[in-house]
């Protein structure tokens, strides 16, 4: 099959005119010209007309569980009053509500173009009933040791058996201890060996709020206070950033995902600035959930200068209002005019594939990769392609993933 629009963005080199993308199975094999590829004379050619085709966008961090949440919590004085609301709100809510929540956060993912997604689940027993996923998901188990005081190896050995047998074509699995004040280090050493062991991927939550940076390095604040009543053990707290917490003691390392890294000290600086480039972990930044909680203003070209692989998310509709990647960049282009278009679309393309080592195989359109293809409709004149992808605010008329069109 031979896909032909106007302006094919691939990722990986300079925009096509007039642009063909042959495709075998789930695979790209040819990109090129239309006339480049005029040697391929088998199967049927689509022709999409005015249309940007760019790669299928990743969304490096979400939590389908929470779709149904949108507006259900008004931005909160405290980060610690808005756990309290969310743990509240999850516990009215019952099985039957989060299969609902999930269906309808992958139809929003899709109507905006995303077509692999970090979705962080906190009830994977759910997925028995869930039937093979329509985007590319990976399913990273959610782990919390903290509260249930359930042992570290019973949490790991039951996430091991869920993934085992399971999964479409589409489905990954990953490891996700929640967040240093929620998962022990030691299970987060665990996560880390498992990961290698069977090759997933590993996220977590870090230096999300000024309460978890209160409570890690000044054993104080709102968020001290309510771990301290859970009966969580504080004996790390007034040590040291939760950054440096995690990294000092081996907890994590290059191969995770970070979400959020919105309380950074100098220190911390001076310690991502201390690993080799291309060591560093890669960060998420959820720049809608970053607004509605009025966090510390992300750092963002400090942590770009330091050549950090940075990607660009949701984050949950409980803490945002949109599934919309298109949302997200304009948000963050408000805070960070510099970005140009391209450098803007390489977070939600090229850098989380790499985050999640699909280097080559995600994010891009070159022979090779996965066929996860959406097409947007652009202007005749092709000046400025990658400022019309970001102004996108128009429903994905057309998707192709794992080398077949959606409906
Ligand atoms: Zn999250």
């Amino acid at each position: 099959m031979i896909v032909r629009a106007s302006a094919v963005v691939t990722m990986d080199g300079p925009l096509i005119k007039n642009g063909a993308v042959a495709i075998e199975g789930n695979r790209i094999v040819a990109v090129g010209t239309m006339p480049d590829l005029a040697w391929i004379s088998e199967g049927p050619v689509i022709d999409l007309g005015d249309c940007a085709l760019l790669p299928g966008l990743i969304n490096a961090h979400c939590h389908l569980d929470y779709s149904m949440m949108r507006h259900a919590i008004s931005p909160p004085k405290s980060f610690t009053a808005w756990v309290r609301r969310i743990n509240a709100l999850k516990r009215s809510l019952d099985s039957d509500d989060y299969l609902a929540a999930i269906r309808r956060g992958f139809a929003e993912l899709r109507k905006w173009g995303t077509t692999s997604v970090v979705n962080i689940e906190a009830f994977p027993e759910l997925m028995t009933r869930l039937g093979p996923s329509p985007l590319r998901t990976w399913w990273f188990y959610e782990m919390i040791d903290i509260r249930h005081r359930i042992t570290t190896e019973d949490v790991v050995a039951g996430a091991l058996a869920f993934f085992q047998n399971r999964g479409g074509t589409l489905d990954s699995f990953g490891l996700s201890p929640h967040a240093p004040y929620t998962a022990s280090l030691s299970l987060y050493q665990l996560a880390n060996s498992c990961a290698a062991e069977f090759t997933m991927p590993l996220t977590t939550h870090v230096a999300e709020s000024r309460e978890e940076m209160a409570m890690f390095r000044d054993a104080a604040g709102p968020l001290y206070e309510f771990m301290t009543d859970l009966q969580r053990p504080m004996t790390d707290c007034g040590r040291a950033t939760p950054f440096a917490q995690l990294w000092e003691n081996g907890a994590i390392d290059g191969r995770w995902l970070l979400a959020h890294m919105n309380e950074l000290t100098d220190g911390d600086f001076s310690l991502l600035a201390s690993i080799p480039r291309g060591g560093t972990p890669s960060i998420v930044h959820c720049p809608g959930s970053h607004r509605y909680f009025s966090h510390t203003p992300f750092q963002y070209r400090r942590l770009h200068d330091l050549g950090v692989n940075l990607c660009t998310a949701t984050d949950s509709l409980a803490s945002t209002t949109s599934l919309s990647l298109f949302d997200e960049l304009r948000t963050l282009s408000a805070t960070e005019p510099w970005l140009t278009p391209e450098q803007l679309l390489r977070t939600v393309t090229v850098n989380p594939a790499r985050a999640l080592r699909r280097r080559e195989k995600l994010g891009q359109i070159s022979p090779g990769a996965l066929a996860d293809l959406i097409a947007i409709p652009v202007s005749g004149s092709l000046r400025a392609v990658h400022e019309e992808i970001v102004a996108n605010r128009q429903p994905i008329p057309w998707t192709m993933i794992d080398g077949q069109i959606l409906p």
